[in-house]
């Protein structure tokens, strides 16, 4: 099985979150005429690549951060729901009934994952 990466090591994640938040915070006008003569293309090109990682960022943060994630039952590993198997072998001989069925098996350690609640979800 292929080791999941934590979110910190994805790049496909950290890098629309960099150019997410460079464009936030905001660069000069010379800061966006060097970028983009060192990327030969023209000022308007740049914003719209910004405005690409932006949008990119948010589809993430959405995914990720607005429920989509599984925790290890054993060493509490958070993953995306999406970066773990879904088979789980001998899935009736490690799930009883009336337990909360898991999202797969921990990369890491092969525990069971079940999904993190948010605060919505969970009863008073
Ligand atoms: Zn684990």
């Amino acid at each position: 099985m292929i080791k999941a990466k934590s979110f910190w090591d994805r790049d496909d994640i950290q890098f629309p979150r960099l150019l997410a938040e460079i464009a936030a915070i905001g660069l000069t006008l010379d800061q966006k005429i060097a970028i983009a003569k060192s990327m030969d293309i023209d000022a308007s090109k740049l914003a719209y690549l910004f405005g690409r990682a932006e949008v990119e960022w948010l589809r993430i943060k959405a995914k990720t951060i607005d429920g989509d994630k599984t925790r290890c039952q054993d060493c509490n590993q958070i993953w995306l729901a999406t970066d773990i198997d879904p088979e789980i072998p001998h899935l009736h001989e490690r799930v009883g009934p009336g337990e909360p069925m898991p999202d797969g098996e921990c990369p890491d350690c092969g525990a069971l994952c079940q999904p993190v609640k948010t605060k919505s979800k969970r009863c008073k």
